[in-house]
């Protein structure tokens, strides 16, 4: 306990000089077709550079953020660099594919992320549909449902995020409009191995289909589950057999390389 608060002070103590240093940077992990193998879009996730510690985990940094409050100084760095890497491929003349950002409900609330994400696609002169937003599925309900609402009607395509990873996905996936729906990792993971798990899974992806929402599935690491998921209608998948997260600044290649522009 005392190495883990020991930790949590370290990262408090030098999260802000690290934001001014550039410490923070913006990783990309492509999203893939199975069916043609081109890439169709990227997420954007945070990682930190310490000059003394190496790479730190956004499993060590994030929650530390989130109980702070410093998540949504990150949150923000982390969507203008989206925006401006959308601008990036534009300016290269070739064709964006969408780039999705991660959006908390610890801040969701209080701050009005809808301006700040039209502030910043005014300011980079991008499609609004080139950026999405993902949120996670989460038991406290309260208020997200409103916002989603709210962010869709703004135009922001809404993707929920870690899907069948607990709380109460049924409901919101019930009560919340959101465009796409992310397969959880570990619910492809375990429920895999099972005849049981199998059919629920294929049936989770024709209930998804069948109620007109896109699906991309998170956290693919063989052969076997891309052709499984390919099989139950699921076409869009993002892991580790595709790509890791990679430096922004490979993205461009990679993207000419999958021959998706
Ligand atoms: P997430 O949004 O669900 O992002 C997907 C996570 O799964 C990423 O972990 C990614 O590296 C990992 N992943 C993708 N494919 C595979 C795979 O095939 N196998 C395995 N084992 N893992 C895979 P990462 O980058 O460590 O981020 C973890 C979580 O931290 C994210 O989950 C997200 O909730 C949060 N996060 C990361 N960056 C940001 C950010 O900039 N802002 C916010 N608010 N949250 C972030
Ligand atoms: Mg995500
Ligand atoms: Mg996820």
């Amino acid at each position: 306990m005392k190495s883990d608060l020991q930790k949590k002070q370290n990262i408090e103590e030098d999260m802000n000089k690290a934001l001014l240093d550039n410490q923070f940077l913006m990783y990309l992990q492509p999203k893939y077709s199975i069916s043609s193998g081109k890439i169709i879009g990227a997420e954007a996730l945070a990682r930190w550079r310490h000059p003394e510690k190496g790479m730190i985990s956004p499993a060590d940094f994030i929650p530390v953020f989130e109980q702070n409050g410093f998540i949504l100084k990150l949150d923000c760095f982390i969507w203008e660099q989206a925006c401006k890497k959308i601008r990036e491929i534009m300016d290269h003349g070739l064709t964006p594919v969408p780039i999705s950002v991660n959006i908390l409900r610890e801040y969701i609330q209080t701050f009005d992320v809808i301006s700040e994400l039209k502030r910043l696609i005014d300011k980079y002169g991008i499609p609004q549909p080139m950026l999405e937003l993902e949120i996670t599925e989460t038991l406290d309900q309260h208020g997200v449902e409103d916002i989603v609402k709210k962010m869709k009607s703004s135009g922001f395509t809404m993707l929920m995020d870690d899907f069948g990873s607990g709380y109460s996905s049924l409901n919101m996936l019930k009560s919340t409009p959101f465009d796409v729906l992310k397969i959880d990792r570990h619910f492809l993971e375990e429920f895999m191995d099972s005849d049981r798990g199998r059919k629920i899974i294929e049936h989770t992806i024709s209930m998804t289909r069948d109620i007109g929402l896109g699906i991309v599935a998170e956290g693919v690491e063989t052969c076997e589950q891309a052709m499984f998921l390919s099989s139950c209608g699921c076409d869009s998948a993002q892991g580790f057999y595709y790509s890791r997260p990679i430096p922004a600044h490979e993205f461009i290649d990679k993207l000419k390389l999958s021959g998706s522009i």
